[in-house]
């Protein structure tokens, strides 16, 4: 039988649809803890840049800074969406931005600056005095997807796993660290790591694979993980406060504990060098006096440059298995579980996926 069927205007027509949102792990303010995973819009593209959905982003110790507004994190925009370790695929491109680019997976640089300034021009763009952190001076990649300038992205041609290649920023970090201590070393020698978190870890694993004496040395605490982690992958440690071994021309310190850089001072070789690879969330009181006499250099090392990220690129790709053992993933609803978790170095590094 045929029926007669009215249809009804469609009411979904006049309804305003919602715009498009993604999820992400936001500092709302600067009250210290205030983040949490929010629905915010998916980022609007300006000429340059890319659209990219996110497939891993790892938390850093800067994440857990801001996330605890520690002294040093005031210029913290907020909101903002946390998270710079990530890498992700182009989903779209912005005015300008070649098509080539959709598909293609790509980490993003952390830390970039001007490009145009005395600083940017040699290539050491992350000192430049203008230079911006990505998930701490505009959103970042702890979210569904992120926007990030062209200029910023470094193409990944690997099929190793996404949470795995979500270390490339923080191995670049580690490179450019184990750089700045190798150019003062000139040979193989006896070196210490003070700080057996993921920088700390790696430049010691990196540092030994160059062919160095490696001593990792950490706090009663990491006795629960770090360091037992640590000996797996074959590295020497030791417990702070335990005597040190003879001859330590290279010391870097990745702790941030004021005790490990008055030690080091101490301990370092007469003409040795230090290379200071974390930030002290309260500043030391050292003998600078023992570095004039002893002609100890004592140098800063900060983020990384894009020959670093082709390095960690490189060194993932060359051992993957050793680099996954780093990783704890937490899926990124559970964004603030996942702070909370970095911030107990209850693992060693939290990758986020979405
Ligand atoms: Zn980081
Ligand atoms: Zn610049």
């Amino acid at each position: 039988m045929k029926m007669n069927v009215t249809v009804p205007p469609a009411v979904t027509a006049s309804r305003p649809r919602p715009a498009p949102s993604i999820m992400a792990l936001t500092k709302s303010s600067s009250t210290p803890e205030d983040v949490s995973v929010l629905q915010r819009p998916v980022p609007e593209l300006a000429t340059g840049e890319l659209l990219v959905q996110t497939l891993a982003c790892g938390l850093c110790g800067s994440d857990v800074h801001a996330w605890r507004q520690d002294n040093g994190y005031e210029w913290v925009q907020s909101p903002v969406t946390l998270g710079h370790e990530a890498v992700g695929r182009v989903i779209a491109c912005g005015p300008g931005v070649p098509e080539e680019w959709i598909n293609r997976r790509v980490v993003p640089i952390a830390i970039d600056g001007c490009g145009n300034c005395d600083l940017c021009t040699p290539g050491t763009r992350q000192l430049c005095r203008s230079r911006s952190v990505l998930g701490l001076s505009f959103d970042g990649c702890a979210s569904e997807k992120f926007s990030i300038p062209v200029h910023r992205a470094v193409p990944v041609d690997s099929a190793l796993p996404a949470e795995t290649l979500a270390l490339t920023e923080p191995l670049s970090v580690a490179f450019h660290a184990v750089t700045r201590l190798e150019e003062s070393l000139g040979k193989t020698s006896r070196v210490v790591i003070s700080g057996p978190g993921p920088i700390g870890l790696m430049c010691a694993l990196l540092l030994k694979d160059h062919g160095h004496s490696v001593t990792l040395i950490g706090a009663p605490r990491d006795e629960e993980q770090r360091l037992p982690l640590a000996r797996t992958l074959g590295l020497e440690t030791l417990l702070a406060g335990q005597p040190l071994p003879p001859n330590i021309v290279g010391w870097l310190e990745a702790s941030g504990a004021p005790q490990a850089l008055k030690t080091a001072i101490s301990a370092v070789h007469p003409g040795g060098t230090i290379v200071m690879a974390g930030l002290f969330p309260s500043l030391p009181a050292v003998d600078v006096n023992v570095l004039a006499r002893n002609e100890v250099r004592l140098l800063g090392s900060y983020g990384s440059v894009a020959q670093d990220y082709r390095d960690a690129l490189a060194a993932l790709e060359a051992a993957p298995e050793r680099w996954r053992t780093l990783i704890t993933t937490i899926p990124l609803s559970e964004g603030t579980r996942a702070l909370q978790t970095a911030a107990d170095a209850g693992a060693l590094k939290v990758v986020l996926l979405p």
